[in-house]
């Protein structure tokens, strides 16, 4: 096949198919009685196979398993058509070029500022002190603290920011939170309610309009599951 004619066939099989990036974990298994409503099954499971890219019931679409904060790239370039991605995750990427169509409500958790237990924090703010902060959402902790006119030094991680309080290299963190048991058991104590968080459905514009009636499908049948939870 030459050079353009594989171009041309890799072309049109892409059209053929739909591709839903997910990542691992809860995002994954939520997802999965939406994609049960709109009559797609999942082949495989992503904790016991080393596949990035697993087939569904239907030929026409796979799922491609990313991780979470690589969805919105994914679909912004045409990787995936469609992802499910964290409201923490499409404010920290920007959300350029994503349509955003549905809040599937799955993945319910909240973005909260946590200090150790023998911080006082609201004396710290209340004096103006500049205050040393550990997170990994670094636009979303901006945004708050400046509203709130609170000084800040940010400090830029990508995991366990309960460690930096406990290490004496932050005085508080911003860290998503649900059940609140980890930070319980690193003696920390939320002490903001940031935002409510949960995780959306984003399309690639290009992919909505060449593919418009299987997307617009998926999307209906999304909402009506979603609706129904
Ligand atoms: P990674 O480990 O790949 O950095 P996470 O596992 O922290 O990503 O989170 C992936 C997504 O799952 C987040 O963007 C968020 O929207 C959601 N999420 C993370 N933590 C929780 C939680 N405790 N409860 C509910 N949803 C969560
Ligand atoms: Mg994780």
């Amino acid at each position: 096949m030459t050079g353009r004619g594989f171009v041309r066939a890799f072309s049109d099989w892409k059209f053929s198919v739909i591709t839903l990036a997910l990542s691992k974990g809860r995002i994954f298994d939520e997802t999965l009685p939406l994609l049960a409503a709109a009559g797609i099954e999942v082949l495989e499971d992503p904790e016991k196979s080393r596949k990035l890219i697993l087939p569904t019931n239907q030929d026409g679409v796979r799922v491609v398993l990313v991780r979470a904060t690589d969805v919105p790239t994914y679909v912004e370039y045409g990787g995936a058509d469609l992802g499910v991605t964290g409201k923490d995750v499409l404010i920290e990427h920007g959300g350029a070029g994503l349509y955003q169509p549905l809040d599937l409500r799955i993945a319910q958790c909240h973005m909260a500022v946590a200090a150790p237990v023998g911080f006082d924090y609201q004396k710290a703010v209340r004096q103006g002190s500049r205050i040393t902060v550990a997170t990994k959402y670094t636009t979303i902790a901006r945004h708050f603290f400046a509203q709130k006119g609170v000084h800040v030094d940010l400090i830029k991680l990508y995991g366990s920011m309960e460690l930096a309080p406990l290490t004496g290299m932050a005085d508080a963190i911003v860290d998503l939170v649900s059940t609140g048991k980890t930070l319980k058991a690193n003696n920390l104590v939320e002490v903001e309610h940031i935002m409510d968080i949960s995780s959306r459905l984003v399309v690639n514009q290009a992919a909505l309009k060449l593919k418009m009636a299987r997307i617009r499908h998926l999307i209906d049948a999304f909402a009506s599951a979603t609706q129904e939870a």
